[in-house]
């Protein structure tokens, strides 16, 4: 079944052979809950926890693709959520931080690596609009939750040469690539259109 989905995924346009290779291997269905497990190879998203939904398998390639993931990269993921795209970075031999603003998830999602050997860099429970100073510069920094503003923070907390993949907009969302030049300079591309559950942030 997963090689199906990597067949539909190679049909939409998918490329990046590391990238479908990672979604032949990771068993998307142990990622779900079991209700909707029978659906797991589909090419859609579907409800998890706390209100969220696990991202669509073709969503997740076309990410992962742009972040262009070398074994050894330090990645970080904001809005872990289920753990699936956090599982395909690992599968990359990314080193993975991951943050969750829902307790919930958190705790579910942490617990369920802990299970299944899964070995995240970072499980991290807080607010991803304020990245991961402490560990910062990053290779690479994922954003799979829509942001109605890019958040300064993770910009600057980008390598040079970094890239920073981020769907923005608030009913709907731009997929947009940031890449790091120098200092204070960023190319930016935006790349078609999505829909993302809303990247929230705590103001407290
Ligand atoms: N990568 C996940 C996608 C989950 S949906 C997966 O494949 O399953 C997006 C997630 O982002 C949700 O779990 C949501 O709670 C989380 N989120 C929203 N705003 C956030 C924030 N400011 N910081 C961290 N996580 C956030």
């Amino acid at each position: 079944m997963r090689n199906k989905l990597a067949d539909v995924l190679i049909a939409k346009g998918i490329v990046d052979t590391k990238v479908l290779d990672a979604i032949r291997t990771v068993p998307r269905h142990l990622f779900m809950d079991s209700s909707f497990e029978g659906h797991a190879y589909q090419d859609k998203a579907f409800p998890i926890a706390a209100d969220q939904t696990i991202s669509q398998p073709y969503t997740v390639a076309f990410q992962t693709g742009l972040l262009e993931v070398e074994p050894g990269h330090k990645v970080l993921e904001i809005g872990t959520g289920s753990g699936y795209q956090t599982a395909i970075l690992m599968q990359l031999k990314a080193k993975v931080y991951t943050i969750e603003r829902q307790l919930e998830l958190f705790k579910k999602t942490n617990l369920f690596f802990k299970k299944m050997g899964y070995r995240p860099k970072k499980v991290i429970f807080g607010d991803g609009y304020k990245g991961l100073p402490e560990v910062a510069p990053f290779d690479s920094i994922i954003v799979t939750a829509g942001a109605p503003e890019v958040p300064k923070a993770l910009l600057s907390q980008l390598k040079i040469g970094g890239r920073l993949v981020i769907p923005v907009g608030i009913d709907d969302q731009i997929m947009t690539l940031f890449i790091r030049k120098s200092e204070k300079e960023f190319e930016k591309k935006e790349l078609g259109s999505f829909r993302f559950v809303p990247l929230l942030e705590d103001k407290n």
